[in-house]
C-alpha cells in the first residue's frame, strides 16, 4: 500500500536571522552577535517537519510521502529555498517559481538572553496564491491537508472549502493569527494554536486565561467546532482538547537547555501531523499524537534555525529514551 500523502499548502521564506544580546530600542543602533540567513517559511517548516519525523535521518524514504504546494520567486533565495526542500525527500512538484516576484523573506532578531525571537514578515510570491489557483485541489488528492496563514486568506479559506468538498481532512495552524469567518473552524479537523493565537480567536474576557481550566474561554474552544483543538504552551508544554467529547489532556513541558524557540511551533504541527498519519491511526489515539509532538518540538528549541533545528524520527526516539 502507498504511505499516507500530506499536501502542505503554505509559505516559503528565505529567514535573514541575527543574533543580539539585547533588542536595540527606538533609534538605537547596536553590533549584533551573528547574522545568518536560513531556510524557512511555515509552509516549508511544516513540510520539513513532516519529512524528517516521518523517517530516520540516513534513510532516503519515510512512512509518509510529504508535498508542498507554494510559490517562490524566480531568484537565488527561491532556487535554494527548493533545492534544500528537495534534499529532505519532499515533493516540491507544486511550487511554482514565479517571474516577476520576490522570494518571501523573514528577519528574525533573536534576543539570547531570552532565547525570544522577534520576525518581521516580507510574504512576496507567498502573497501571488490566488483562490482561483484552487478551484480543484492539487493532484493528487492527500490524505491530510495542512494550512497555516501565511499565504492570502481568502486563499486559505478557498483551500478549506474545497477540502471539505473531497471530505480530506484539514489541519489549520492559523499563524499568524487572524480571525476566520466561524465556518472555516468548524470545516477543520485539527486546530493548533498557540496561547497568543488562542486568545485572539476566541477573545477572552480575561486576557490572560488558564486554558487548562473550565470556563467561558474554554467553551469558546469548544464552540468553535474543530474537533481536535491543542494548544501549545511554550515552555508551559501543551494542552489537547477533544471538542466532541470535552476531554482534556495536559502535557508538561520536556526539560531542556533554550537555544532558539524559532519553528518550535511548526516541529510541532509536522510532529502530530505524522503521527496522526501513522502510529496514532488506528487507535485514534491523538493524545499520544501530542504527547511525541511535544518531545519533538522541545528538541528545536535546543537548536538554533528554522528547519536547521527540526528534528529527524530517530533523534526524538532517542531523545524520549
Ligand atoms: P509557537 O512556536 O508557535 O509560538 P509555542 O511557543 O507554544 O509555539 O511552542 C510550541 C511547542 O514547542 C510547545 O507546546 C512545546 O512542545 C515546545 N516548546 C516551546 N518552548 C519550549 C521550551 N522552552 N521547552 C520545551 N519545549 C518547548
Amino acid at each position: 500500500m502507498a504511505p499516507p500523502l500530506m499536501t502542505v499548502i503554505g509559505s516559503l521564506n528565505m529567514d535573514l536571522i541575527t543574533c543580539t544580546s539585547r533588542v536595540p530600542a527606538a533609534g538605537e543602533t547596536l553590533i549584533s552577535q551573528s547574522f545568518d540567513t536560513g531556510s524557512g517559511g511555515k509552509g516549508a517548516n511544516q513540510a520539513v517537519a513532516c519529512a524528517r519525523l516521518s523517517r530516520i535521518k540516513s534513510h532516503q524514504t519515510g512512512n509518509v510521502t510529504v508535498r508542498l504546494v507554494g510559490a517562490v520567486g524566480n531568484d537565488n533565495f527561491g532556487h535554494d529555498l527548493v533545492q534544500g526542500l528537495y534534499g529532505d525527500g519532499i515533493d516540491t512538484s507544486g511550487v511554482q517559481a514565479k517571474a516577476g516576484e520576490r522570494t518571501g523573506a523573514a528577519v528574525i532578531i533573536v534576543e539570547q538572553q531570552t532565547g525570544e525571537n522577534r520576525i518581521l514578515i516580507s510574504p512576496n510570491a507567498n502573497f501571488s496564491l490566488r483562490p482561483s489557483d484552487f478551484t480543484n485541489l492539487p493532484a493528487p488528492l492527500p490524505d491530510l491537508i495542512i494550512l497555516q496563514l501565511e499565504i492570502p486568506l481568502d486563499t486559505t479559506l478557498q483551500i478549506i472549502r474545497i477540502a471539505g468538498e473531497h471530505r480530506i481532512d484539514v489541519l489549520l495552524n492559523p499563524a499568524p493569527a487572524q480571525e476566520l469567518p466561524n465556518w472555516a473552524y468548524a470545516a477543520v479537523k485539527h486546530l493548533i494554536v498557540n496561547e497568543s493565537e488562542a486568545a485572539i480567536i476566541t477573545n477572552p474576557k480575561d486576557k490572560n486565561p488558564d486554558w487548562t481550566k473550565a470556563g467561558e474561554h474554554f467553551n469558546s474552544i469548544v464552540a468553535l467546532g474543530a474537533q481536535h483543538v491543542i494548544i501549545t504552551l511554550g515552555a508551559r508544554g501543551v494542552i489537547y482538547l477533544e471538542t466532541r467529547q470535552k476531554k482534556l489532556w495536559q502535557f508538561d513541558a520536556k526539560n531542556v537547555e533554550v537555544v532558539d524557540t524559532t519553528a518550535a511551533g511548526d516541529t510541532f504541527v509536522g510532529a502530530y501531523a505524522v503521527a496522526v498519519m501513522t502510529f496514532a491511526k488506528g487507535k485514534e489515539d491523538f493524545a499520544a499524537a501530542v504527547k511525541w509532538a511535544n518531545a519533538a518540538a522541545a528538541k528545536t528549541v535546543e537548536r538554533r534555525g528554522a528547519q536547521a533545528a527540526i528534528p529527524w524520527l530517530d533523534e526524538v526516539e532517542a531523545y524520549e529514551a
